[in-house]
């Protein structure tokens, strides 16, 4: 929290009490929420609130740099905090839509290996794995096994 205050002084930014409570909702959950979880979890606090406002205030937010969408076809779009420095990924299990945070050693050079061998200018950089997550693999063995 200290940083995203931190963050927000030095840029010297304002905001209204909603969008700052939808961007602190994304940073402090961790949870990658949708608009709708958003929603739901200020709804209790701002008795105006609408499901438009949310969508106006993250895509104030994403263009502001501080939050990133992610879209997985079908599935609801999840938002995540966009951090200054720290650069991550993400795992999502198809089953249960659970998204892991993982960062890895080999990629943070990746846009000086793109900028030395191509020339090429990185302004950001994605990496996304499917699959399925731990619990989800318990659960679906333990299905089979009870029908098998
Ligand atoms: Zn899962
Ligand atoms: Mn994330």
């Amino acid at each position: 929290m200290d940083t995203l205050k931190e963050r927000l002084r030095q840029k010297n930014m304002r905001m209204t009490p909603q969008r700052l409570a939808v961007l602190e909702y994304i940073y402090v959950s961790k949870t990658h929420p949708s608009a709708q979880d958003i929603y739901q979890a200020l709804l209790p606090k701002f008795n105006t609130l609408s499901l438009a406002t949310i969508y106006n205030n993250l895509n104030a937010l994403i263009e502001l740099g501080y939050v990133i969408e992610m879209t997985y076809g079908d599935a609801a779009t999840r938002y995540d905090y966009k951090e200054d420095d720290d650069v991550h990924y993400h795992a999502i299990c198809e089953t249960c839509g659970y998204i892991i945070d993982f960062s890895l050693e080999e990629l943070d050079n990746l846009s000086e290996m793109l900028k030395e061998k191509y020339k090429f200018i990185t302004h950001s950089q994605r990496l996304e794995a499917f699959g399925q997550c731990y619990d989800c693999q318990s659960r679906t063995r333990k299905e089979k096994e009870m029908y098998d």
